[in-house]
């Protein structure tokens, strides 16, 4: 299959680019959107002390310096033009192969990596959920779950239930 040279994919879903400035940014504008909001969720949580590495990352991203492999293995172009294999845990560059810092590729690989992960499964810390009380549960799913533990309401107790001074 030929492809003409002008012709450029997405660098996240590989779809062809058609609009100017999708091509220039390397992405397309649904993809854009994800990997924004993937960054601002990751700036914010993960990495909410390394904004200039997070800065980086985008730096790396929006030059088309990061191309997915499989999974959540991705190639990564260094500032000299190296090429690293980049993994959200791990790294081929020289700070990766210390261990010792955090790189940039690595969180763009993670910004990328949370793109292809369903919000459901976001790797965010979630606390344990806590018990929902009885009353809360308005769903018919959370309502079924609960339904054998509800006491069953009694309603008020009769007026006249034989409480002879009621009336004096
Ligand atoms: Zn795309
Ligand atoms: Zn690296």
């Amino acid at each position: 299959m030929q492809h003409t040279t002008s012709t450029a994919h997405c660098h996240r879903c590989a779809r062809p680019l058609t609009s100017a400035a999708s091509i220039a940014r390397h992405y397309g504008s649904h993809c854009r959107t994800l990997i924004r909001a993937a960054t601002r969720f990751l700036a914010t949580t993960a990495f909410a002390d390394k904004p200039r590495l997070v800065a980086k990352a985008e730096e790396l991203i929006e030059a088309g310096g990061i191309v997915r492999l499989r999974g959540q293995v991705f190639w990564t172009t260094g500032s000299s033009g190296d090429t690293y294999l980049t993994h959200p845990n791990a790294c081929t560059c020289m700070a990766g192969l210390r261990g010792k810092h955090l790189c940039h590729h690595r969180i763009a690989a993670a910004i990328l990596a949370a793109t292809y992960t369903p919000r459901s499964t976001t790797p965010a810390p979630v606390p344990a959920p806590a018990p929902v009380p009885a009353a809360a549960t308005q769903t018919p799913h959370a309502a079924n779950r609960h339904t054998m533990r509800r006491p069953i309401p009694l309603g008020p107790p009769p007026a006249s239930a034989g409480i002879g001074l009621a009336a004096a």
